[in-house]
């Protein structure tokens, strides 16, 4: 086998995209957990703390919410 996995176009697999926020799902405790946390960066202009909110959310929906 000498084929090379060296695919100039990768699959789009995931739409996701860094900048759109991840929702957090009704009813679940540790999406409201974080989505709380979130508002309360956003309302501080805590930048950096609202994006380490989307990523653990982001994390927590692909791994719970699947
Ligand atoms: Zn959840």
């Amino acid at each position: 086998m000498s084929e090379r996995q060296t695919c100039p176009s990768a699959p789009v697999v995931l739409p996701l995209r860094l900048d759109a926020e991840p929702k957090p799902v009704p009813g679940c405790a540790h999406c409201d957990n974080i989505a709380m946390e979130h508002d309360r960066a956003r309302a501080n202009g805590e930048a950096s703390k609202r994006r380490d909110c989307n990523v653990r959310l982001r994390r927590h929906l692909s791994a719970d919410h699947r």
